[in-house]
């Protein structure tokens, strides 16, 4: 029995061709293909800057930096996420905290949001600096609600849009930055588009663009300067920051360039896959994703709830192994995050945020890619229609 993955990358032969083409290039990395990439993903998203960078965990690092997170801020998230969108927080030498989620969308919750902001400044405690929005399995956030908040309460906004290339939030396309100040993209082999490791921020302003850049590349830029006689000395650069090496390859850029042409063809057929699990397991017991108005989402993943009883996470436990052994690779997104062991050491626990951990409880995540054929879903339905819920529930 072949086993069906829970995602997987779609890489063409065209794909392949543009990569050995790098190959046989001058530049495998600091070359041409890197802007080339960065101009596209930019003009996909329909803003000024677009700095790639070899993951998004190193995007949000140096997104963080370049919004002056440091020691003594505050940034929030969501706890339905992985590890990344906080640990860049803790990079900074910031406290990380989290807001619960919306039981729908399975995003940080505007309500809770406002209701922690409130709470926060009448204990006289300090309001968050920035708070990242995580596009939970590729549908956005509140972000007109959120930027609503950041300028009543002052704070900055980063949207984590590591699910959500392709994406759109009221009618404008997840990284346009209208609500945000710099949108962040993961191009890992799960995610929409893949570079095999690599991220990019996108973002409106040029001082950000201009100082991530600089931080990706050990905090120094290139300035040739002249002695006291006047003679050119070409060699000459300056480090004026603690940056790092960040950097993206050219033979990276080339495919992720090469598969951003790829993208609304991409996300078109995860709707197809996505509309056919809702017709096909609308009357089964599964909650199944809620799309909320505004959003088009990316369908990045395609989570399923299993009734919300007492026993739900060892049903959920037997549906994950019930479909492991009938060779389909489901998986779960997310153990919150506040409830790892490295943040239950900073005093967090399991309770904190009883929303996110009923969600967790109850979630499984089903095959959901592009190359998932129809024979193959069907298997998956079929797998699930055999395990009985009800009496796996008594
Ligand atoms: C995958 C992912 C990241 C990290 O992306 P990398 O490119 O692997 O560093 C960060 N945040 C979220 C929500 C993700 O899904």
């Amino acid at each position: 029995m072949r086993h069906i993955p829970y995602g997987k990358q779609d890489i063409s032969q065209t794909d392949i061709a543009a990569v050995v083409a790098v190959l046989e290039s001058d530049y495998i990395t600091q070359g041409p293909v890197i802007e080339q990439f960065e101009t596209q993903v930019a003009s996909y998203c329909k803003v000024a800057h677009g700095v790639a960078l070899n993951s998004a965990t190193s995007a949000l690092h140096v997104a963080c930096l370049a919004l002056d997170i440091g020691p003594g801020d505050v940034v929030w998230t969501s706890p339905n996420t992985f590890v990344a969108s906080a640990n860049c927080a803790i990079y900074c030498g910031a406290q990380p905290d989290f807001v619960d989620i919306d039981p729908r969308t399975y995003n940080l919750c505007i309500g809770a949001l406002e209701e922690k902001l409130k709470k926060t400044r009448r204990a006289g405690k300090p309001l968050p600096k920035l708070v990242i929005a995580v596009h939970f399995a590729g549908q956005s956030c509140d972000m007109q609600a959120l930027s609503k908040l950041a300028g009543e309460y002052g704070f900055h906004v980063l949207e984590d849009a590591s699910h959500a290339i392709g994406a759109s939030y009221r009618n404008e396309p997840v990284g346009h930055c209208q609500f945000s100040d710099a949108c962040v993209f993961s191009f890992h082999p799960v995610k929409l588009v893949t570079s095999g490791e690599g991220g990019m921020v996108v973002t409106r302003s040029g001082k950000l663009a201009d100082r991530m850049r600089q931080l990706r590349s050990h905090g120094v830029v290139r300035e040739p300067q002249s002695d006291a006689q006047g003679l050119q000395e070409p060699w000459q650069y300056q480090q004026t920051a603690l940056g790092f090496n960040y950097r993206i390859t050219d033979i990276q850029a080339a495919l992720g360039l090469s598969q951003m042409t790829r993208l609304d063809e991409f996300v078109s057929k995860r709707h197809t896959l996505a509309d056919s699990y809702k017709r096909q397991l609308q009357s089964s017991d599964l909650t199944l994703p809620f799309q909320s108005g505004h959003t088009r989402s990316s369908y990045h993943l395609y989570p399923v709830l299993v009734a919300n009883t007492r026993s739900r996470r060892s049903v959920r436990n037997r549906l994950y192994h019930h479909l492991q052994a009938a060779g389909i690779g489901v998986n779960v997104h997310y153990i919150p995050v506040h409830s790892q062991p490295y943040y239950r050491e900073m005093g967090f626990q399991y309770g904190d945020f009883p929303v996110a951990e009923a969600y967790y409880e109850r979630t499984l995540t089903l095959p959901l890619y592009t190359t998932l054929s129809d024979s193959d879903q069907d298997r998956v339905i079929d797998a699930l229609g055999s395990f009985d819920l009800y009496q796996q529930a008594a």
